[in-house]
């Protein structure tokens, strides 16, 4: 499990426009999980992969990232495709879905108006994602979905972002241990528009596959 540090409170009040914006959401769909999603699997991993934020209908509604909306299925399916998941994902934090040596998280753990965060948010949730970052003690690659994710893991990995230019299919050593891996986000947009096929996104994970093959398990 990962700690509270890595995992704000369910009334996190760092964001006002976020806060009101769950607040809205409480009032509208009180059985959602409405409140900032924790990360999934487990800090022992040795794969981490950053998502942006939280979808309204997806990892809001569920409490699970990437689990409900468009996004997750691309994901998952890609996940176990690499031996980084088991059981079959039915898009419910009940489904029994595992994931193997891999966690996930969002930057932002709130849901944002228009999937947007604001700069000042992505640096109000950032201490969370260090911390996640922190606790992991085997970390050896880190996927991250999109220019948003890619940012705030290299700000909080305390890299300079000039020295990382995000590009899809880029691959950085972050700290000389940990490589970061860059991809377009798998969102229903980018997959439609072809900006992201199935197959570009096979790639990212194929080459964490091969990262973590090629890395004896480490514990620090
Ligand atoms: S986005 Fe992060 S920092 Fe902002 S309110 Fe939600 S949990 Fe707190």
């Amino acid at each position: 499990m990962f700690s509270r540090q890595a995992c704000p409170a369910r009334d996190c009040p760092r964001c006002e426009r976020l806060v009101a914006y769950r607040r809205e959401a409480q009032a509208r769909a009180p059985d959602w999980f409405n409140a900032p999603v924790p990360p999934f699997g487990a800090p022992d991993a040795r794969l981490l992969i950053v998502g942006l934020a939280p979808g309204m209908h997806g990892a809001n509604r569920t409490g699970r990232p990437f689990t409900g909306d468009y996004a997750g299925d691309l994901l998952y399916a890609t996940l176990g495709e690499y031996g980084f998941a088991t059981g079959t994902y039915r898009a419910s934090p009940d489904d029994g879905l595992q994931l193997l040596d891999a966690a996930i998280v969002n930057a932002v753990r709130c849901v944002p108006p228009q999937n947007k965060p604001l700069p000042a948010e992505m640096a109000h949730c950032r201490p969370f994602l260090a911390a996640a970052l922190g606790e992991m003690s085997n970390l050896r690659a880190i996927v991250a979905l999109g220019r948003v994710a890619h940012e705030s893991v290299v700000r909080a990995a305390g890299g300079r972002l000039a020295a990382f230019p995000f590009a899809h299919g880029a691959e950085f050593a972050l700290d000389g241990a940990v490589a970061l891996l860059d991809s377009y986000h798998c969102s229903r947009y980018n997959t439609n528009t072809r900006v992201l096929t199935p197959d570009m996104f096979r790639a990212v994970f194929a080459r964490a596959r091969a990262i973590l093959d090629e890395t004896p398990v480490k514990r620090r």
